[in-house]
């Protein structure tokens, strides 16, 4: 089941866009013609123009009811003409619970060539062709799979991937050998995992050419884990013995064979590179050929660019693909870019692709007639069953290759917070300080404003909110009463979304903050924001916090700090 993938592909597949366009949406219809859903509008059609007409563009919640009945057990044809054999989880949500996505085997096959063909394409910008002089230290993870009621698997994209024979007979050539051998990126524990991938890479130092992970806050995560365990993994190289916490036995089996005995020189090398004072550079310190870092950093990830130019020294990062639950879209054919210029090039077999304008003024267009410059909202036809699907985010025409648009990352609509792909909302927000202000009426203050922001200087990032406080008797606030402030910062992540709490419970999320600030705070922050040009009337408390002079200015009023003391539940 391998796939022979090749950049020849590439020119086909951009420079024949408009028909390779056309003839997905005509298999699609056709596999689809007597779902259910479909025939409602299409009455077994698969005519084009009826298409366009008829089907409605959907959220979430619309297709929600058909995706469920498939989960619970009714015939895949409910929703989708091909088989669905399993379940997508994304990180979006939908009313606070996570969103599954129906799918089956031709996802991993598709989400393996487009990761084949973006290797092939950084592989050609360093050096020629890396892959035979190197190796790549991936921080890739699986996570454990559940169950939907009638037995069907449910996991990430990348674990159904990771899962899959695609990724068992992938091409060596396509796809740079990583440092971990299978059983570590399959293995379900994360702290195990990451532990032994930074064994492997460090027993191979002088093989790692590519420093990578899916998403950039995974690539900060392993950094952080290097910076408490280094001695612990030095010990484990002097001695050629894995620590005795790696239970995981075929994880344990893999790494010792790749130690292959006591290497104490090596110990020593690493001891003396972890012990600077600062771990400025220590990526390229470490993995002294390493040439570039390969992580999505472009959208909510853009947060991490500066931490990973720290630790790297400033090593090209490149974004190497966009894509979601529900589809994959494009790839990054200038792995050069700088993260702020990173444009994907759609790549128009994976699904149908159309364009909606943003603010929904004017026609939704299809994948070759978008506009250069203007900005669009992707809506996505599948193979498994989503028709015109509204994705969520924001994108905007920055060229095109051959007749193929390339896309700039502008942002997820709505999200305000996040810490790594989580998307907290302004909507959750709301409602989260709406369950927070519950606990505050049985004090003797209340909270006259906010704002907020993910705190990623700390490991691991937390959420922050700084809170005016004002006694109910009008008097200025005395004393902070630090049970119930604890108890709103328990209350506030309590009412965050399935995946907060799940990353939190794992610890990727750390204990969510108030800081209370000194009353006229806020005032002082709309002084500073109408002395930049803004105008009091149109003034609003911004929700989420960006400016640095701003944050400084909050920061110099913190009266105190709490934090909540244990994880929210993962359900209710
Ligand atoms: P999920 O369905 O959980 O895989 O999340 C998909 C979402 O992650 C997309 O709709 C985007 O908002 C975001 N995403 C994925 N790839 C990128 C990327 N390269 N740049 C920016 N955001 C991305």
């Amino acid at each position: 089941m391998s796939l022979s993938v090749e950049l020849k592909d590439l020119e086909d597949l951009t420079s024949n866009a408009k028909q390779i366009q056309d003839d997905v949406l005509k298999e699609i219809l056709t596999l689809n013609a007597n779902t259910e859903y479909l025939h409602r509008f299409l009455n077994g059609s698969t005519d084009k123009d009826l298409f366009k007409k008829n089907v409605p563009i959907v959220s979430y919640d619309d297709v929600k009811p058909y995706i469920e009945r498939v989960a619970n057990g009714e015939p895949s044809d409910v929703i989708s003409g091909g088989p669905i054999t399993r379940f997508v989880r994304s990180s979006g949500t939908s009313g606070g619970k996570q969103k599954i996505f129906p799918t089956n085997d031709k996802y991993s096959e598709k989400l393996g060539y487009l990761m084949a063909l973006s290797s092939l394409v950084i592989s050609k910008h360093f050096n020629g062709n890396v892959s035979h002089k190197g190796k790549k230290m991936g921080f890739l993870y699986n996570r454990l799979e559940t169950k939907t009621p009638s037995g069907l698997l449910v996991s990430s994209a990348f674990a159904t991937y990771f899962m899959s024979d695609y990724f068992k007979n992938r091409s060596s050539k396509c796809n740079l050998e990583y440092t971990s051998p299978d059983q570590i990126i399959l293995c379900i524990d994360i702290n195990q995992s990451v532990y032994c991938h930074l064994l492997c890479g460090l027993s191979q130092r002088d093989k790692v050419v590519g420093v990578c992970a899916t998403f950039a806050y995974a690539l900060v995560q392993a950094i952080n884990v290097l910076q408490i365990s280094w001695t612990e993994l030095s010990n484990n190289i002097r001695s050629g013995q894995v620590s005795e916490w790696i239970t995981d036995l075929d994880c344990k089996n893999a790494v010792s064979t790749i130690l292959g005995g006591p290497n104490p020189e090596l110990a020593d090398v690493i001891e003396q590179e972890c012990s600077h004072k600062s771990w400025e550079g220590i990526i390229t310190r470490l993995w002294p050929k390493a040439k570039y870092i390969e992580c999505i950093i472009t959208g909510q990830m853009a947060q991490y660019v500066p931490t990973l130019e720290f630790y790297s020294k400033k090593l090209p990062i490149v974004s190497p693909m966009y894509g979601s639950s529900e589809s994959l879209f494009g790839i990054n054919l200038d792995p050069l870019s700088k993260p702020q210029d990173v444009s994907y090039t759609f790549v128009p077999d994976f699904s149908y692709f159309e364009f909606l304008p943003v603010d929904h003024e004017g026609d939704i267009v299809d994948l070759v007639d978008v506009k250069l410059g203007c900005y669009y909202e992707p809506v996505v036809t599948n193979y498994f069953g989503l028709q015109r699907y509204l994705i969520g985010d924001i994108l905007q025409v920055t060229g095109f290759y051959n007749a193929t648009p390339q896309f700039r990352f502008v942002r997820r609509k709505d999200m305000v917070l996040s810490v790594d792909v989580e998307t907290t909302t302004e909507d959750d927000i709301l409602k989260a300080l709406a369950r927070a202000a519950l606990v505050l009426e049985s004090s003797s203050y209340m909270l006259m404003s906010f704002t907020c922001y993910a705190d990623i200087s700390t490991c691991p990032g937390h959420y922050v909110f700084y809170w005016e406080l004002k006694a109910k008797d009008g008097k200025d606030v005395v004393e902070l009463d630090e049970k119930v402030l604890v108890e709103c910062c328990s209350a506030l992540e309590e009412s965050f979304d399935a995946l907060y709490r799940r990353f939190r419970s794992h610890g990727i999320i750390g204990a969510l903050e108030i800081r209370v600030v000194q009353q006229g705070t806020f005032d002082s922050l709309m002084e500073y924001f109408v002395s930049q040009g803004g105008s009091i009337a149109q003034y609003k408390t911004p929700m989420c916090i960006k400016s640095s002079e701003a944050f400084a200015l909050l920061e110099s009023k913190v009266l105190a700090r709490f934090h909540s003391e244990q994880s929210p539940p993962l359900e209710f």
